[in-house]
């Protein structure tokens, strides 16, 4: 999977992409992530990338030429002023590829549009600052507008660096444990059951006994039964759309009758 990241603001990126899974998936070349700066792709004296908006108000707006030319020159294959060197092997040419603004006036992000991205091969993230960017860029290059949810930040930097994280935990081989995102929460419409590790006994709150009896089909049991229960309890909503077995209703049922 190919990220192209377009940003006013690259080094706030490099310490998030160092670490952890997201270090390793790149090492591994699972993943591969680069950083463009919207200024290297400006070409008067002071490098401008915004300006002021037409028909007055505060702040600044992104302008479209620099971020036109980075995405354009990028996806044709002949970026100058890359802030990550790395291998890239998309095909010249390569169609579909989403080019993703991030904004707080997107289809709000979730796992589901986490894992519908990550079928794709190569994937274009722009990221605003100060109002946000010229609607001509939203109108005539983007394809899609995501949000992280309903509030704004000064920056699309920490909104791009939440999917390139969600979406490559469904790459093969990214998570050390084949099976994680599956159980993830909200991976099966539901969050997930609780974890305990060691000691068996702290202060002393045991963990669940069923936990330490081997027995397989009676812990996956327990773990699909606390997963509902959490969810119904947390997040009531997620429940009516999950989809839920004749076996899952059964048993909040019984619970509800408790
Ligand atoms: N004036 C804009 C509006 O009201 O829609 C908000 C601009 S915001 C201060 C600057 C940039 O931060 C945006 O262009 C966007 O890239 C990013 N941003 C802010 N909140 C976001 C959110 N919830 N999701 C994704 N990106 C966000």
């Amino acid at each position: 999977m190919q990220f192209e990241v377009f940003t006013l603001l690259p080094e706030v990126f490099p310490s998030y992409l160092e670490t952890s899974i997201i270090k390793r998936a790149r090492e591994r070349g699972l993943i591969n992530v680069r950083v463009h700066n919207i200024r290297d792709y400006t070409h008067d004296k002071h490098h401008m990338t915004d300006d002021t908006p037409y028909g007055g108000g505060g702040g600044m707006v992104m302008k479209p030429e620099p971020i036109f030319e980075a995405v354009e020159s990028v996806l044709g294959l002949s970026a100058p002023g890359e802030v990550e060197e790395m291998p890239f092997d998309a095909a010249p040419g390569e169609s579909n590829i989403p080019i993703i603004l991030l904004t707080p006036q997107g289809r709000v992000f979730n796992q589901s549009i986490a894992q519908e991205l990550s079928q794709h091969s190569h994937i274009v993230l722009i990221c605003g600052r100060y109002e946000g960017i010229d609607e001509r860029i939203r109108e005539h290059l983007v394809t899609d507008e995501i949000s992280i949810g309903d509030y704004v930040l000064t920056g699309g930097e920490l909104p791009a660096l939440i999917l390139i994280d969600a979406i490559s935990r469904f790459l093969p081989d990214v998570l050390g444990d084949p099976t994680g995102a599956q159980d993830d929460s909200h991976a099966m419409g539901l969050l997930e059951y609780p974890h305990y590790t060691r000691p068996p006994e702290f202060r002393g709150w045991k963990i669940p006994e069923v936990l330490l009896s081997g027995a397989h089909a009676k812990i996956d049991k327990w773990r699909r039964e606390q997963a509902l229960l959490r969810t119904q309890k947390k997040r009531p909503d997620m429940i009516e759309k999950a989809g839920l077995s004749k076996e899952d209703l059964k048993f909040l049922k019984t619970i509800e009758q408790k």
